[in-house]
């Protein structure tokens, strides 16, 4: 049997850990099944328990730009590690990684960093509010700005899949300060802060969005987010956990020509280790503790391994910024290859793309927010994603996810990706 050992360890894992995994959309809800588990992983493939290979287009994630085990990454991490894991105390390698962040991303003077993409989040709202004097933020349907109680109201990613779009132990308390508005519809944006003049601190959006599949902004939307939010004295928050260091040096703000006023980082920031973090103009960070009252915090933070691998993530970005031309025409192949498949055999879909992002929806309409990406065929994409993985390509186990190329990914790999697509409709 295929997947006989992943089997028998899941079963295991169920035993101990809530439905046997550590963050939910791992689980298969989405697309039935099991999970397979992961023995270990090199450049573009992965290697399940059972010895079957893959070509991986999740990449843990977004992170590994240049796929897994990347040797000037794992060189990185193996050198420091000898030198101590954790202090607790101020480290050099903590202002180097800050300073390259700076230097690589538009708009911003200081960077504070976190430990995953959630407490990015949860800090940059708090801060903004901080900042603003204001309690309340707006959130578009279908964005996923990590677990934090805020950004659990209509979220995409897993807690889309899983029902639970308003989680239970969200209190009302909190949910009435999030505001929601429609993915790229600017009338509505309007709408709300007009009702609530005065009252919203942020508007916060994943720039292009990659948690209802991958969907792209109009530039009509951006442009006029970046005007209401000025002419408002509303932040405008960038959620670049995803697009940071993997659309352009500089993220979404530079790939769209926008600047926001407060960045959260993850995934490729901390080279697969975990890191998050958010960054500013120093006028806002000056708001920080300790240089002001913002509280925020954390044991680990900056922690020796998470910032070496950053910084030989960071490095290898600032050195070889072709790599982002070089993800996008392989994506561009991938699109393309797909499309004709799917077109030849009639069947309805859409596919979104944003350079090494990339989503493929099983539906006629564009789809451009949430609720046209949840009109998507889900039988036709369980389908399509087992039918995939079987032929030994690691798809998101959700429609609500965008695949994320790495460098590592050959040409050879895109069309037997390709000649797989083609032998299941
Ligand atoms: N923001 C976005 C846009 C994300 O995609 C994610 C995670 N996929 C998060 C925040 C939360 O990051 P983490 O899982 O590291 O907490």
């Amino acid at each position: 049997m295929r997947y006989q050992r992943s089997s028998a360890l899941f079963a295991e894992a169920k035993k101990y850990i809530p439905g046997g995994v550590n963050s939910p959309v791992r689980a298969f809800k989405a697309v039935g099944g099991e999970p397979i588990f992961v023995k270990e992983a090199k450049g573009a493939y992965l290697t399940d328990e059972d010895g079957n290979q893959y070509i991986d287009y999740i990449s843990s994630w977004g992170p590994l730009l240049f796929g897994h085990a990347h040797k000037p990454v794992l060189k990185a991490v193996v050198e420091k590690a000898k030198k101590g894991t954790s202090f607790g105390i101020p480290t050099e390698i903590e202002t180097e990684l800050a300073k390259l962040a700076v230097s690589m991303v538009p708009n911003i003077d200081k960077i504070r960093f976190v430990n995953s993409g959630t407490e990015a989040c949860m800090s940059a709202v708090r801060l903004a509010r901080g900042y603003t004097g204001r309690d309340k933020i707006i959130k578009f349907a279908g964005c996923y700005h990590g677990h934090s109680d805020s950004f659990l109201i209509q979220a995409g990613s897993g807690a889309v899949t899983f029902g639970s779009p308003n989680s239970p132990g969200v209190t009302q308390g909190t949910a009435k300060d999030t505001l929601l508005a429609n993915y790229n519809d600017l009338e509505g944006v309007k709408e709300l802060v007009a009702a609530n003049k005065g009252e919203i601190a942020g508007i916060i959006l994943e720039p292009v969005a990659g948690n209802m599949g991958c969907i792209i902004p109009t530039d009509e939307f951006v442009k006029g987010l970046r005007q209401i939010c000025t002419e408002e004295g509303i932040l405008l928050l960038f959620d670049e956990v995803m697009t940071g260091f993997r659309l352009a040096k500089g993220g979404a703000q530079e790939a769209l020509g926008i600047n926001a006023d407060i960045v959260m980082f993850g995934k490729v920031i901390g080279g697969g280790l975990p890191v998050g973090a958010f960054a500013a103009k120093a006028e806002i960070m000056a708001h920080l503790a300790p240089e002001g009252p913002v509280y925020q915090a954390g044991t680990l933070s900056g922690n020796p391994l998470a910032m070496s691998a950053g910084l030989a993530m960071l490095t290898e970005i600032d050195q070889n910024p072709q790599v982002f031309e070089s993800l996008s025409k392989k994506t561009e192949y991938l699109h393309n290859g797909i499309t004709e498949i799917l077109s030849a055999k009639g069947i309805a879909h859409q596919i979104n793309r944003f350079g090494s992002m990339v989503s493929v929806h099983f539906c006629e309409d564009p789809v451009v927010d949430f609720a046209s990406s949840a009109k998507g065929n889900n039988e036709s994409f369980k389908k399509y994603f087992h039918g995939m993985l079987d032929q030994g390509v690691y798809l998101p186990p959700s429609a609500f996810e965008s695949y994320f190329l790495n460098d590592a990914i050959s040409y050879a790999d895109l069309d037997r990706t390709i000649n797989a697509v083609s032998t299941i409709f």
